[in-house]
């Protein structure tokens, strides 16, 4: 089996990569620059694993490089994790995050229905599309009213693989993710950001935390769990769209709780709100109900928020005192 990851580089796009490979399957990552060597973008984002990916050159935002690593590639399987993520850059850059996470996706449908018709598509959708939630948990039906331009990005590649599907038969799927973290998350996100925080100031290295809103909520899952799901889609008899979340939510304060606890500290000794990073339109109720995915691909959440929280703190602790990384290494990575 042959498969191509766009947006390879990122926290799914390596978990993902790796779960494929476990699989016996020929992985080719997408990346902006160089075909043969990790990518220049992000280095490490492959750590361990660039040698055994094959890289093509290719940019979510030109579609005759995308047509070419179709016809290069021909691949079994097409996963689509690339994507501008991040909600504050949103607001800052809408419009190349339509560009990238909602034409992108537009046009890796486009090349897949000119020259690889039997390629089965996932799409990384996500929660961000429910917003303003009227009900909470959310189902594959619950209404999608998106509060940003990440959001509203996200919506408009959602009904484009839909369509798709629909319109010209191609087999592919909508994996609605819930936040998914792990050590390899980006520090912009607030439990990298925590983690690593905690992890400088345990070792002395910073005694200070800025934060927003320490309310807000988030249906917090483990990323090698929902990368699992989005290959079982591809898997099934015939395509569909599933809600991956974990149907837990907790605050920014139990997070703050379970990290500084982890290494023996009171957060409350250390944090301090941020005005500046509280955000003006929160999705509060976001919560995933996963039924559907349990019963059809049997698929489940294997690993706690607690027990993510944890392995971050002692990844980064890891890191920044360049010991190997402790407990739960071989779930997280390396
Ligand atoms: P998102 O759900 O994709 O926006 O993931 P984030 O990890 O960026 O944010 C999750 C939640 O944490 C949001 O409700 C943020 O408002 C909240 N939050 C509180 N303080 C911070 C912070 O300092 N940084 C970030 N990124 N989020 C924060």
């Amino acid at each position: 089996m042959r498969a191509l990851i766009t947006g390879v580089t990122g926290q799914d796009g390596y978990y993902l990569a790796r779960l494929l490979l476990e699989k016996g399957y020929e992985v080719h990552g997408m990346v902006r620059n160089g075909m043969s060597s990790p990518p220049r973008e992000n280095p490490d984002g492959l750590a361990g694993l660039g040698s055994k990916v094959s890289f093509i050159e290719g940019d979510i935002t030109d579609q005759a490089s995308l047509d070419r690593a179709m016809q290069q590639v021909k691949p079994d399987e097409v996963y689509n994790l690339a994507g501008q993520t991040f909600v504050p850059v949103a607001w800052s850059q809408p419009f190349l995050t339509m560009e990238i996470t909602g034409m992108g996706s537009l046009r890796m449908l486009e090349a897949i229905r000119r020259h690889a018709p039997k390629a089965r598509f996932l799409q990384a959708s996500s929660s961000e599309m429910f917003g303003k939630a009227e009900h909470s948990p959310q189902t594959e039906t619950t209404r999608l009213r998106p509060r940003n331009p990440y959001g509203a990005a996200k919506l408009f590649a959602h009904h484009m693989t839909i369509n798709y599907r629909e319109s010209y038969g191609i087999f592919a799927c909508s994996c609605i993710a819930f936040n998914h973290e792990s050590p390899r998350r980006r520090v912009e996100f607030v439990t990298r950001k925590v983690s690593q925080q905690v992890a400088r100031i345990k070792l002395g290295m910073s005694s200070r935390l800025k934060i927003g809103n320490i309310d807000a909520r988030r249906d917090w899952g483990f990323a090698v769990d929902t990368v699992r799901a989005m290959w079982l889609m591809l898997q099934q008899p015939r395509p569909d769209d599933f809600v991956i979340g974990t149907g837990v939510t907790h605050s920014v304060k139990q997070l703050l709780d379970i990290a500084f606890a982890h290494v023996g500290l009171d957060w409350r000794k250390h944090v301090e709100i941020d005005s500046g990073l509280v955000r003006t339109a929160e999705d509060d109720a976001l919560c995933g109900d996963s039924s559907k995915a349990r019963e059809i691909l049997g698929w489940k959440p294997e690993v706690t928020f607690k027990q993510i929280v944890e392995m971050m703190v002692d990844s980064d602790l890891a890191m920044f005192s360049h010991t190997p990384m402790p407990t739960l290494r071989a779930v997280a990575g390396d």
